[in-house]
This record gives structure tokens, sequence and C-alpha cells, in this order.
């Protein structure tokens, strides 16, 4: 990647791979590196606040946007008619299942989540299979994994959709593409994944304390054709 960068204190990098060797160049800086950004997590709060880093006014037009996108996906790809029901998608990141709890699990049929930090994942299971949740069982959370997005593989063609929001700046470029290859194969024929972040109006911002990286749109769709992979739709 050849567009430069710079870090939450203002640090300038002429090119990613220059910052991508000095964090993460060797086994150990970046063993350093995961263990950092789970550690981040690890020490905030399982709440909606915690999770959007203190921006929780954000939850309710993140979701309503994406309910919009999710909906013309849905009509295009996944209509009743087009597509052998039950949906199944992986909610990847999940964090407390805050996208699951809100959106997912009103249009698929099964839920995965997957989220590195365990009291997260452990917020989200409680909620997720008790109260109303635990009565609906066409819509429900299935499987819940404490892994990291980099040593993750699903099993074969079990989604129609892997949601990955506000996860994927942890993963270093080659865990990216190596993740979106391995998880391909956990696609059903006609699948997708859904990616939302933020991006950078260009290149990259590296955030020195939770250690990872918003990358600039043109960064993103570079890394997609490095993993085979075509955009469907953007928004
Ligand atoms: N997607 C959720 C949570 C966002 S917060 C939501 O929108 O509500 C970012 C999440 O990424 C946290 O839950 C954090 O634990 C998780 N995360 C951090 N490193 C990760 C990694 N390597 N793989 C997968 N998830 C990771």
């Amino acid at each position: 990647m050849d567009a430069g960068g710079t870090d939450s204190n203002g640090r300038e990098y002429k090119t990613a791979d220059e910052m991508w060797n000095e964090q993460t160049g060797d086994v150990n800086k970046k063993t350093v590196w995961y263990r950092q950004g789970v550690s981040y997590w690890e020490g905030v709060n399982a709440t909606v606040d915690g999770v959007l880093g203190g921006f929780s006014h954000v939850n309710e037009p993140d979701i309503s946007c994406s309910d919009d996108f999710l909906k013309i996906i849905l009509s295009e790809r996944f209509s009743a008619d087009v597509k052998p029901q039950p949906l199944v998608a992986l909610d990847c990141g999940s964090g407390i299942g805050r996208v699951t709890k809100n959106l997912l699990i009103r249009y698929f049929n099964e839920v995965d989540l997957l989220e590195p930090v365990s009291h997260f994942l452990e917020a989200a299971r409680e909620t997720l299979t008790s109260g109303d949740y635990a009565n609906l069982d066409t819509h429900k959370a299935v499987n819940f994994y404490c892994v990291p997005l980099q040593d993750f593989t699903p099993d074969i063609g079990r989604y129609d959709v892997i949601w990955i929001q506000w996860c994927i700046g942890h993963l270093t470029d080659d865990d990216f593409i190596t993740f979106f290859k391995r998880a391909k194969v956990g696609l059903k024929p006609g699948g997708l994944f859904v990616l939302k972040e933020n991006i950078a109006r260009s290149g990259f911002v590296l955030d020195n304390e939770d250690r990872s990286i918003t990358r600039s749109d043109k960064y993103f769709r570079d890394l997609f054709s490095r993993c085979g992979l075509h955009v469907y739709k953007a928004k």
C-alpha cells in the first residue's frame, strides 16, 4: 500500500508498509499489537456507550442506516422465492451483540456471534438467550465464538451474510486478506460480506490507544481486490 498516513499523535508515515513494519514487523510485535487491541476493549464497560466509544447516540442512526441498506440487499438477493431459507448471518467483532440484537436477528433466522473479548460476548449471550429472545425459535442467536477474526475459520457454506462492523481496523493488511479469503468458504452460494467502517479521507490513521487503523475508501478497495472480492454495493 503506497499511501501515507498519520497516527493519533500526529506522527506521519510515508507509506502503510512503513507503519505496518514498525508496528507488526516481527512475530513479537504482531503478538503485542493484537494483545493490546484486545486489552483495550477488556477495559471497556459492556454497554452500548462502551462499544461505541462514548457515542451511544450513534446507535439509533447507525441501526437505521444499516436497516435501509440491508433491506435492499435482502430484497435483491435473498427474497424467499430466490433463496432457500432459513437465512443465517455471522456478526463479526460483535461486542455486546448490539448489531445482532437491533438488526440482524430481525432478518436472519440464525445469527452466530464472534468476539474476542469474553465479557462482551457473555453480555451478548445473556441478552440474546433470555427474555423475549429466548422465545423466538425462528430468529435466534446460535453460536457464540470467543475468537479474534485473524484466528477464525467459519464452517463451510453456513452464512448468507457475514457482517463486519467497526472491528476490521484491528487487523493488519495481511490478516485482513487471509481472513476474507478463509471466510469466503463460509458463505453460501450467492452470500456476501457486509463491511461497515469509518473511513479516513486518504491513506490511513493509526490509533495508538486501541491498536487499530482507519483506512481510506481506496485503501479498502485495494485490499478487496487483493482478496479476490468485488464490491456489489457501496454506501
Ligand atoms: N461491532 C460491534 C462492536 C464494535 S466495538 C458494534 O458495532 O456494536 C469493536 C469491537 O471489535 C470490540 O468488541 C472489540 O473487542 C472487537 N475486536 C477487537 N479486536 C478484534 C479482533 N482482532 N477480531 C475481532 N474483533 C475484534
